[in-house]
């Protein structure tokens, strides 16, 4: 059962609702200025997505609100990566065209929208499954957002999956300085998107388009932006942010690596980080090693790689289509390591592939014991609609589930071992928020850790060494031990 909780509604009286639709207001009740509620499932891609729907937003009058049932737009940014989180954002409609009919009662208008790669993929299939949603928008028409919604306020049931000539990063407004301090001292940028590779399981090709890089002056402008506003760490997005080819700020095509050394170069930007890479493009297309050098060359990277690598089994590492074997992945894990011998390495694996033998499955959980990673994240296979392992027969329920629990209780043994080998260690942490009690401070370590110390001069956006002096389930404990740093090192 959802936890539940009392959230305030029109005229004064409140209501019960799923825990985490009501908080702070960012207006009083008597606040004319129209209210957008945005909520983002899936992956950091759009979470950023989200950011900028609310700023194209912004100069229609709208602010954004942490209660629902004060939002004059609600907007649901989905994910359809495995059908569970798909079948969230139906369940989600059904209580959001429960709020609206209230809404009206009480004589407001709402207008809801389906974003993301639900709505990309199953267009006008929502409109027919939910009556209450007005506007089905793909990822790819986000700055068309103002328009289309004054075309559903005369016609509900507008379908925008369109994949226009225009990019959505050359028109979206940027966040005012207020608003991107709001969000924090870290900040994501997407600079890559789609993804030309169709893993047999996968739906991003289709939902996302293919593969495009932005250009190196715009994201340098947007991180300048951030820069500006006080962020001080921006992780780099994109499906297969490794195969970053944008145009050049003189001629040519940027790699990731010349990206992250041009964005170091930044006033005020202190640490960079990357996600998600493929171990097909970690070479890069030459066959250089250039961002494995960067990780030994460029401070401000930080030393953190995800690398997905999906199972250990060369047989259904051929069957999903990842174009290379776990010798090639434990070569690539060789080299980062020479340049970067204390880096923290992260990784995705699916459990359950179709065809996936108790023999397939070991050699992946032999894998995880020879690489060992700091954190990774694991899921059963998931049959997507249109993808040709979805053709194929699946593993049992129960197997998916064995391996599962299997597989996560020995990468939390990994991820406890990586925190505790952190104690007795000294590290640099970025300030990002209060701590959980009065005097204390929370930001993360260079490895992606959360760390928690007790420091009343420190301020939020500062980088302090920390040393490490406990570790509890999630989290780091510390003291501060000397003066902010102005250049990072781990
Ligand atoms: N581009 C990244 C790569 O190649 O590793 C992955 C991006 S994908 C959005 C994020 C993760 O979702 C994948 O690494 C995979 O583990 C998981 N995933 C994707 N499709 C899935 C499916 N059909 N069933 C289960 N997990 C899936
Ligand atoms: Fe999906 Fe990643 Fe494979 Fe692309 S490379 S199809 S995003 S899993």
């Amino acid at each position: 059962m959802r936890a539940k909780a009392r959230c305030n509604v029109p005229g004064g009286d409140s209501r019960e609702f799923p825990a985490g639709w009501c908080g702070a207001k960012t207006g009083s009740m008597t606040d004319e200025r129209k209210k957008v509620w945005v909520k983002s499932y899936g992956c950091q891609m759009n979470v950023y997505d989200s950011h900028r729907m609310a700023d194209a937003l912004a100069p229609e009058g709208f602010v954004e609100t942490a209660d629902i049932a004060d939002a004059d737009l609600v907007v649901l940014n989905t994910c359809h990566i495995r059908e569970k989180a798909a079948e969230k954002v139906y369940s989600e409609l059904g209580r959001v065209r429960a709020l609206k009919r209230e809404r009206a009662a009480a004589g407001h208008d709402t207008q809801v929208v389906v974003a993301g790669c639900v709505a990309q993929a199953e267009g006008g299939e929502i409109l027919r499954r939910n009556s209450g949603v007005d506007l089905v928008v793909g990822p790819q028409s986000y700055h068309r957002l103002p328009e289309l919604l004054r075309q559903a306020r005369r016609t509900p049931g507008v379908v925008d999956t369109d994949f226009p000539a225009e990019t959505k990063f050359d028109v979206l407004p940027a966040a005012s300085r207020e608003k991107t301090l709001a969000r924090g001292v870290t900040a994501f940028v997407t600079v890559q998107e789609g993804c030309d590779k169709f893993c047999t399981f996968c739906v991003v090709p289709y939902t996302r388009g293919a593969e495009t890089s932005r250009p190196v002056a715009a994201i340098v402008a947007e991180v300048e932006r951030l820069a500006a506003a006080g962020v001080r760490e921006v992780t780099l997005l994109g499906q297969n942010v490794n195969a970053y080819h944008g145009e050049a700020e003189g001629s040519g095509a940027a790699s990731l690596a010349s990206l992250l050394r041009r964005l170091a170069a930044v006033p005020g930007i202190a640490r960079l980080r990357y996600t998600t890479s493929h171990p097909r493009d970690m070479a890069g297309p030459n066959g250089d090693w250039e961002l494995v050098a960067t990780h030994r060359d460029l401070p401000e990277l930080m030393p953190y790689l995800h690398l997905p690598v999906q199972s250990g089994s060369d047989a259904i590492l051929a069957a999903m289509n990842r174009k290379h074997g776990r010798d090639e992945y434990r070569e690539i894990i060789d080299r980062v390591r020479a340049a970067r011998p204390d880096i923290a390495l992260s990784s995705d694996f699916i459990v359950g592939f179709p065809g996936e033998t108790d023999r397939d499955f070991d050699d992946t959980m032999r894998l995880i014991e020879e690489v060992r990673f700091a954190a990774a994240y694991s899921f059963k296979y998931s049959a997507r609609p249109g993808t040709p392992a979805s053709e194929l027969p699946e593993v049992p329920e129960h197997v998916k589930t064995e391996r599962l629990h299997a597989l996560q209780a020995l990468v939390d043994r990994q991820f406890k071992g990586f925190n505790a080998a952190t104690v007795g260690r000294t590290v640099d942490v970025l300030v990002e928020k209060p701590g959980r009690h009065p005097g204390q401070l929370g930001g993360k370590s260079p490895y992606l850790q959360a760390v928690h110390f007790e420091d009343s001069a420190a301020a939020i956006g500062d980088i302090v060494p920390v040393a490490i002096t406990g570790v509890s389930t999630n989290s780091l404990t510390g003291e501060r031990v000397g003066a902010e740093r102005t250049r990072m090192s781990a």
